[in-house]
């Protein structure tokens, strides 16, 4: 028993704690969660609690469905909104096979795997994502979904549901220790905004499986609805999750460069490269829903063309203005994830694109300072800058012919993510929509 460990079991006996929560995501990043009572903590740490991995989707085939989840102590955790006696902590697990190999099933393990070979290099992974979510009015009625307020961008609004909503989230994500650095209101109406403060990126992705419990939880106790769905209504704009992303060597930020253009060094721009030329082929797992290319082609700050620039917010990655004195602040920011990504899977192809830039040496293209969206397509061709995909369709198929997605993901996370999505497409391409039946019943 570790130090860790030892910690965890005194923590539970002191502070009462009579269930623990042992969380994990599947493929797509849906958390999942098994409670065991504070007396089987010691075995979970010694080898795990099976569960029959048959049942959560991804994780493994129906013929060898034993699976077992190990909780990592670090991320030992009481539950705010569980109450304080009696009270349920959790703790993110690992999932191994029977003979205690790690799973290659395990999207934290993609991203840890991703991790050690950026720290291979000599690299730590740093993100700072800006999440934005929805509040709606409840009862929902998907045919009119009804937003809390009409607010827009930075807006104060003077009904106090939203306000109170942030100030409970962030009280609560820092009581479990996750540091909150802005939140504001979005630009559509109910829609939110809160950016978590930079962390390595297993920790930012533990992180925001944390955060979306905890959104849903405030949301069940004040009355409202909280989606983190990717462009719920056509009219208003999407909720991404722009992620700021740096390579930090030990204590300096390799991102870094003074008197460099932007104060970008060299291991920045590769890194930008690398995640250019490898957009498209990452775009269905940072972008998994075919709801998610309504927010890439719908306008309103979502990017839909693969290219860079300084400030401009039409660009796919943007390098944010530099803070003088700042060189740990140097950063760039990748604006094509949405809210409802897999961030194990997300993180761990990011960096994987970026780290290829590197290795590779890939040449950074100019500059886009242009708004891109208004450029005719002639234009956008003439400077080379080319579309995301335009669908979920369009994005599986570049990913299934992609080798760093393959070797990024393993096999197994590979085909079923695959696997799952086209059925996903295919079940939407067989829909009749309400769109078709108001433009066509009656004319036809
Ligand atoms: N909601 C916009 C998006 O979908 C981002 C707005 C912003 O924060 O710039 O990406
Ligand atoms: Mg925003
Ligand atoms: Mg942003």
């Amino acid at each position: 028993m570790d130090r860790q460990q030892e910690f965890v079991l005194r923590t539970v006996e002191e502070r009462d704690v009579r269930f623990v929560r042992l969380w994990f995501a599947d493929v797509l990043g849906m958390l999942k969660s098994v409670a065991i009572a504070p007396a089987e903590l010691e075995s979970a740490f010694d080898e795990g609690i099976g569960f029959d991995g048959s049942a959560i989707e991804g994780l493994t085939r129906v013929y060898e469905a034993d699976m077992v989840a190990r909780p990592d102590p670090t991320t030992f955790s009481l539950l705010p909104w569980r109450g304080d006696t009696q009270g349920t902590a959790r703790m993110f697990c690992d999932i191994l096979n029977p003979d205690g190999t790690p799973s290659l099933a395990d999207s934290r393990n993609v991203l840890k795997r991703a991790m050690a070979k950026a720290s291979d290099k000599g690299f730590t992974f740093y993100t700072h994502p800006e999440v934005e979510f929805y509040l709606f009015e409840q009862p929902i009625d998907t045919n009119k979904l009804v937003p809390i307020d009409h607010g827009g961008y930075f807006d104060h609004v003077a009904r106090p549901a939203g306000h109170d909503f942030r100030r409970q989230v962030i009280t609560m994500l820092e009581s479990m220790g996750i540091s909150v650095e802005f939140s504001h209101h979005e630009a559509g109406p109910g829609q939110n905004e809160i950016d978590l403060r930079y962390a390595d990126a297993l920790n930012t992705a533990d992180n925001l499986m944390t955060f979306r419990t905890v959104v849903k939880e405030v949301a069940l106790e004040q009355g409202v609805f909280a989606s983190f769905m990717p462009k719920p209504m056509t009219e208003h704009p999407g909720s991404g999750m722009h992620t700021h992303f740096s390579l930090f060597e030990g204590d300096r930020n390799a991102f870094h460069e003074p008197g460099a253009q932007y104060e970008l060094s060299k291991i920045g721009r590769q890194f930008i490269a690398g995640l250019l030329h490898h957009a498209a082929e990452i775009t269905a797992v940072t972008n998994q829903y075919v709801n998610s290319y309504k927010r890439l082609w719908g306008g309103a700050e979502a990017p839909s063309y693969v290219c860079w620039g300084h400030n401009n917010r039409s660009a796919l990655v943007r390098v944010p203005m530099y803070k003088p004195g700042k060189s740990n602040s140097s950063r760039i920011e990748y604006r094509a994830i949405d809210t409802a990504a897999n961030p194990y899977l997300a993180y761990a192809l990011t960096l994987a694109a970026g780290l290829k830039g590197i290795e590779e040496g890939y040449e950074l293209p100019d500059a886009t300072e242009d708004d891109v969206w208004n450029l005719t397509d002639a234009e956008r061709r003439a400077l080379g800058i080319r579309p995301l995909p335009q669908d979920l369709d369009a994005a599986l198929q570049i990913m299934e012919g992609s080798e760093l997605v393959a070797e990024t993901l393993g096999e197994h996370v590979f085909d079923y993510f695959l696997k799952n999505k086209w059925q996903e497409w295919r079940e939407y391409q067989n829909q009749v929509t309400p769109y078709e039946l108001k433009r066509l019943l009656q004319v036809l």
